[in-house]
């Protein structure tokens, strides 16, 4: 092992974010002013880069939950449920998301990452078969090479390449695994879960779906793509976050099988690991709550996604997906990117930079996340700041035309 030679990988990768003087790592909010707003560098700057959805991170009655909790269960739980034990709100909470998705089982984790760990090390092992989509989120990959099962991709939202590689797999494909997200983070495209579900089943395999960004996004309920696909009846596990839309931290995965719970067993991330803070746990199921109740908010979200992309469209920018709350501004080239999203930050808008190898395609692009927080002003502002960068970049339609 060279240690020097992996930190000199490292420092390459640092400096040549550094060389463009766009690295998203470093930014710092000095404060945070609400929900989409926040001081960086000394300047007052609209957050479109966050993942907060419904914007209820700065709500009152989030925090009251949260400082309740944290005044009557302390500031930790400081061990793991197995060895230490649950507090009740953990058990409250996992009832909440059963009766949110109407399932028998619900179990809930530290972070989604570890959710998906979670789901993934405690069911699939050596000699099991599991196919993921190639744009899979980091903790899928990562849960699947941990489990050590064979594990394949089939192209991005595919499901003829899905039936493929399930024909394939012969008489293994009878019990696979089959695993797909609802929105896609990074491009903001939404799967075909109908179709991907329909040909895992036609296979006898199981069906997976990570709804991390569409839960209380999606669905008549906002129980994500996976509702609005009609097919929750059939999908086997979902897994997500409560770092996105619930404003907090942690993760879980209901399933409609009962015996999901037998993984508190055997679940290394699961285990060994402590339990979500009380005030974590407050939250995420006071958000959950509002998820059910204030069907409003979403429906402000995609009001501000229409606002957004149509302004980003009448710029002439290629957008990398149908409207949806990740709006991605697909540039040619690396340099180009990280220009803008300087220029960006010094008009007061922060947007996420995705580049390679972390973008899905190769592709560059400027992802912006819109918020139920949102206000038309701040996203009038966002679009100005983009034809800004544009104009004087000669960022324009010649090079950005239309969709894909
Ligand atoms: N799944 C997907 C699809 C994600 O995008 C993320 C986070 N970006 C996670 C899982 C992990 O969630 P968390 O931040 O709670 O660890």
């Amino acid at each position: 092992m060279s240690i020097s030679k992996r930190f000199a990988e490292l420092a390459h990768i640092r400096d040549a974010l550094g060389a463009a003087h766009a690295d998203p790592s470093r930014v710092v909010m000095e404060e945070l002013l609400s929900a989409t707003e926040a001081m960086i560098a000394g300047k007052r700057t609209i957050l479109a880069g966050t993942n907060n959805y419904l914007g209820l991170t700065f709500e009152k009655g989030i925090l009251d939950a949260a400082c309740d909790a944290l005044h009557e269960q302390g500031s930790g739980t400081t061990g793991s449920r197995m060895a230490n034990g649950s507090f009740s709100s953990h058990v409250a909470l996992e009832q909440e998301f059963a009766d949110f998705y109407d399932v028998p089982a619900a179990m809930i984790f530290s972070t989604g990452y570890q959710a998906n760990l979670g789901l993934l090390m405690g069911l699939v092992r050596s000699g099991d078969k599991v196919i993921l989509d190639a744009h899979s989120h980091a903790s899928i990959y990562d849960g699947c090479r941990i489990s050590g099962a064979d594990f394949f991709t089939f192209r991005h939202n595919d499901a003829e390449d899905l039936r493929k590689r399930l024909r394939r797999l012969g008489a293994d494909a009878e019990g696979a695994l089959v695993i797909t997200e609802g929105l896609y983070s990074m491009l903001g495209d939404i799967a075909p879960l109908a179709e991907l579900c329909a040909v895992a089943k036609e296979f006898g395999a199981y069906f997976m779906v990570d709804e991390a960004h569409s839960l209380g996004v999606y669905g008549e309920h906002g129980r994500g793509v996976t509702e609005a696909a009609g097919i929750l009846d059939q999908v086997d596990f979902i897994t997500g976050t409560f770092s996105k839309s619930l404003g907090s931290l942690g993760g879980y995965c209901v399933s409609r099988h009962e015996e999901l719970n037998l993984l508190r067993y055997g679940s290394r991330p699961y285990i060994f690991t402590a339990s979500s803070s009380p005030a974590n746990i407050a939250a995420a199921h006071w958000a959950l709550k509002a998820i059910r109740n204030r069907p409003e908010l979403k429906e402000k979200l995609w009001a501000n996604v229409e606002r957004l992309y149509s302004g980003l469209e009448g710029l002439g920018c290629k957008l990398a997906s149908p409207p949806s709350p990740v709006v991605a501004v697909r540039v040619e080239s690396h340099d180009e990117a990280a220009r803008i999203w300087n220029e960006l930050l010094a008009s007061g808008v922060y947007v996420n930079l995705v580049v390679p190898p972390a973008s899905p395609d190769g592709a560059s692009l400027l992802r912006c996340s819109m918020s139920a927080g949102h206000s038309f002003e701040q996203i009038d502002a966002i679009v100005a700041a983009f034809a800004e960068a544009n104009a004087s970049a000669a960022f324009v339609a010649a090079r950005c035309g239309g969709q894909d």
